[in-house]
């Protein structure tokens, strides 16, 4: 035997399946694999696949067909390789997976990996092996922790998933179907967790789930906790200096989350608010569960909490049976917030979901053609947000040594990348940088002199400066 042997995990879309796979590999280490960036190194290739996008399916197969090819190498050369897929494909397409990918050793749902180590074993000694039933234990009572050296290797900004699952069934969405109901985590196993990526140099955590803000896990009083409540005691965890959360569904944008973001200055006061559409017609159609102006009215609230507060948002054009003056509400919409960033798809419909069988499916060059005029309105509102910016000084986590030698980069409060002319030991360190210079998506900027507030010294809930 030379060495351990090594995985590559590839993670396709969001932060959830990134989590995902950090924990598959933490559950993988122990059973003597050790992680490699390099495909061509692996004895074990896992991709963590995302359902969202169009045609998250075909792309997975013909990933499928360049991984098989380094399996026939591996086999001649005398090594096994094998292959497994997990995430959100796997759990849609299931044994059809095995059926048109027959090198495809192991299919993993993602309510499953923690099963790894067991199936792989199964997989090696029966063959094909598919995990897609929704379990009764819970895997996040199962998983391993990371070692500290593996958090390290993470960096300083780290996630942590609170919740998984959704109860909303908007019309386009796989989710329910792909992640199941409702699940929120117990309080106390989310701070301890917390406390270990502290203890291992972690200074911003970002709570996940895909309706992060239905949140209702256990508190130490044995009651349901909202989300608000969760940040509270988070915040108090020492060492962390920053928190954020997502994917908030605004609907569940209540009384103590908005208290949060007035009440811990370490809550960042940036929000990602998916809207999808602004014209009430088409919120309907999409079983949001919302209207335009609830939206406008958690917005509202949200800046009154927090001055500052900037968002970003999800849109899906050309839903089916969605008008120019649908769109032109859409517009108006973004026009009315003014968001800092924003991301805009085309609608494509899933299969099994309720939107795919509406008749008044829109065109494509239509839908093209509307894409293009959000993409322009939202990149004129993002370069807007960015020209405020300078002159600014705001507080930056730095993240990682940057492109060019002597420049390191970190996050402002909103999120932006921001380069700075400084020395690596500073990564981890929270600093005031005042902003110099602007582009399409970066900022650049020099350090506030004395600013640099040293690692070991923060504590979290400490307070920060309020941006804004
Ligand atoms: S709230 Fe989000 S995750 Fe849930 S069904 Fe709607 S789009 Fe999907």
């Amino acid at each position: 035997m030379n060495g351990p042997r090594k995985v590559h995990i590839k993670s396709f879309g969001c932060q959830m399946n990134v989590y995902d796979s950090h924990r598959m590999a933490d559950m993988l280490a122990p059973a003597g694999f050790a992680e490699t960036a390099r495909v061509e190194d692996a004895d074990l290739v896992i991709l963590n696949t995302c359902h969202i996008r169009e045609k998250a399916a075909d792309k997975v197969y013909s990933e499928l067909g360049r991984i098989r090819v380094l399996k026939e190498a591996a086999a001649r050369a005398g090594r096994r390789l094998t292959i497994a897929v997990a995430g959100c494909v796997a759990q849609a397409e299931g044994e059809e997976i095995i059926r048109r990918a027959p090198a495809v050793d192991l299919v993993v749902g993602p309510q499953n990996y923690h099963r790894l180590p067991g199936l792989l074993a199964r997989a090696e000694r029966e063959g094909a092996v598919v995990d897609t039933e929704f379990p009764l234990e819970d895997k996040f009572d199962i998983l391993h922790a990371p070692s500290r050296a593996a958090t390290r290797a993470r960096g300083v900004s780290a996630f942590v998933t609170v919740q998984e699952g959704c109860d909303k069934f908007c019309t386009f969405c796989v989710v329910p179907y792909t992640r199941g109901a409702e699940l929120s985590r117990p309080v106390m196993k989310i701070v301890a967790e917390v406390a270990r990526l502290a203890a291992a140099g972690v200074r911003e955590v970002t709570l996940i789930g895909q309706n992060v803000n239905a949140y209702h896990g256990v508190g130490p009083d044995g009651r349901p906790s909202t989300l608000g409540q969760l940040l509270t005691r988070i915040a108090a965890v020492p060492g962390i200096a920053r928190l954020r959360y997502t994917t908030s569904h605004p609907c569940d944008m209540e009384a103590s989350l908005i208290a949060a973001h007035r009440n811990l200055q370490g809550l960042m006061p940036y929000l990602h608010l998916p809207v999808q559409s602004g014209s009430d017609r088409i919120l309907a159609a999409m079983n949001r569960r919302h209207t335009r102006a609830d939206y406008l009215t958690a917005i509202a609230r949200m800046r009154a909490a927090r001055p500052g507060m900037a968002f970003s948002s999800d849109f899906i054009v050309g839903f089916p049976g969605e008008s120019e003056d649908d769109f032109r509400q859409t517009l108006s919409l973004v026009d009315e917030v003014g968001y800092a960033a924003a991301f805009s798809f085309k609608y494509s419909p899933r299969p099994g979901t309720p939107a795919a069988d509406l008749p008044d499916q829109i065109a494509e060059d239509v839908k093209s053609e509307r894409l293009s005029r959000l993409q322009a309105a939202i990149d004129r509102h993002q370069a807007d947000f960015n020209a405020q910016c300078l002159g600014r000084t705001f507080e930056v986590l730095f993240e990682k040594v940057g492109r060019y030698p002597g420049q390191i980069v970190g996050r402002s409060p909103y999120l932006q990348p921001v380069h700075v002319m400084a020395a690596p030991h500073m990564i981890g360190d929270i600093a005031a940088v005042t902003i110099t210079e602007i582009n399409a998506y970066s900022l650049f900027g020099a350090l506030a002199h004395s600013q640099v507030r040293a690692h070991a010294s923060l504590r979290a809930g400490e307070p920060m400066r309020a941006e804004g």
